[in-house]
């Protein structure tokens, strides 16, 4: 018999669409994955010879529990120039993935019963990891067309249990990168309450809106000593797999997360580590703009694509890599005999008679929404999307 806390977690629903579509492609069906929650390409040169020397040069031991201090200090100096405020290396550590980074903060912050609040739709790791923590996910819904949160409805949320607040912007799965009036909003809610701000900027290499990433902090700089910077090198290198991320946070948190790991995971791998101090090194920020380059074009691509949509609009996809799109009008144009009616039976749908995987919005607590990636590669994602038109537009006359 398994202990409670299992069955308090959803599993990764982007993870399920994916292994949908490779038993669809193991039958012999051409599937085109727009499921991946990353971007298809080889990581940068720097990343692999950083890796290839270390490997070489006999690298193989334990680090720091929180990483090793050059790395921490590489990092710190990154923060330094993106935010425009010097961080120390006191403030860092690194993680094994974001994910790991979100982790050891509600297992710091946390305690049962606490509150957190959790804009949805959202990643589902989110509400897990609060459960997992004893705490209870508390969900302010944001709306379509931009999916960027009402404070009011977060002020709402706010009861004498809340402790944190959870923003991810650029948002996985909507795309809504959060404007900076909405970032001091919640900036002054969290001071007028008391609050943390755990703050989710993994996708801040990606904002395609013309305008750059603008993380809380530098919002509203008087949150500093209350929010947890969460971010990762997966999906801006396309490392993934190599497991390689960290958090910028006041030193009691860092000194927490160093328990954590020495009890639990111990180090981020040490070559991915020493493979990322080199990029930082050597990286002239070349591979990042192409990143960028190649994604804006996908976006852009995609949205043209994607506006011959008859019963959807347009998604935004301001930030992140993902085409969101709200399916609530196609669902009330369809004929009341219609067997489709839910977002998981279009994404069947799809991935059936299309061949493409896409994540149902289900996935991140949201009835109405489908996630398509642009991560795709660029030969696979347009004939992809001209599916899922074809598809979508088809599905009024069934
Ligand atoms: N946070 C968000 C919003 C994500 O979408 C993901 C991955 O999809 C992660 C964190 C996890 O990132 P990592 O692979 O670095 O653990």
């Amino acid at each position: 018999m398994l202990a409670q806390r299992i069955a308090l977690l959803s599993g990764s629903g982007t993870a399920a669409a994916r292994e949908a579509a490779k038993a669809a492609a193991a039958k012999g069906r051409r599937i085109i994955d727009l499921a991946a929650g990353e971007v298809i390409t080889a990581p940068p040169v720097s990343v692999r010879e950083g890796a290839i020397t270390a490997i070489n040069a006999g690298v193989n031991r334990y680090t720091e529990s929180i990483g090793l201090p050059s790395l921490r200090k590489a990092v710190a100096k990154k923060l330094s120039t993106e935010t425009g405020f010097a961080w120390d290396t006191d403030n860092i550590v690194i993680t094994a993935g974001a994910k790991q980074g979100l982790l050891d903060a509600t297992l710091a912050l946390l305690n049962p019963g606490d509150e957190v609040i959790i804009v949805r739709p959202c990643w589902p790791t989110f509400p897990s990891q609060v459960l997992l923590a004893g705490a209870k996910p508390v969900f302010v819904d944001a709306k379509p067309p931009s999916y960027v949160p009402e404070v009011r409805g977060i002020r709402n949320a706010v009861t004498p249990k809340t402790t944190t607040i959870i923003i991810n912007s650029p948002n996985n799965p909507t795309g809504a990168v959060y404007d900076r009036t909405t970032l001091q909003a919640i900036g002054d809610l969290a001071i007028n309450y008391d609050l943390w701000i755990l703050s989710d900027e993994c996708y801040s290499g990606f904002v395609f809106n013309g305008d750059r990433h603008h993380s809380i902090i530098v919002a509203h700089p008087g949150i500093r000593s209350r929010t947890i910077l969460v971010n990762a090198f997966s999906k801006e290198l396309a490392i993934t797999g190599w497991r390689l991320g960290y958090f910028a946070a006041p030193p009691e948190i860092v000194a927490a997360a160093k328990k954590l790991h020495s009890i639990t995971t111990s180090n981020a791998n040490v070559i991915a580590q020493h493979a990322i101090l080199h990029h930082l090194e050597v990286g002239d920020g070349s591979y990042e703009r192409e990143m960028h380059q190649r994604l804006a074009a996908a976006r852009k691509a995609g949205l043209k694509i994607l506006s011959k949509l008859e019963d959807v609009a347009p998604p935004r996809a301001e930030g992140s890599f993902f085409f969101y799109l709200d399916l609530t009008p196609l669902f009330a144009g369809l004929p009341r005999t219609s067997s489709t009616r839910t977002v998981d039976d279009v994404a069947r749908i799809l991935l059936e008679e299309a061949g493409v995987a896409s994540v149902a919005g289900t996935t991140f607590g949201d009835e109405t929404g489908l996630r398509l990636s642009f991560g795709a590669p660029p030969e696979e994602l347009e004939p992809a999307l001209e599916k899922v038109v074809a598809t979508l537009n088809g599905l009024k006359s069934r």
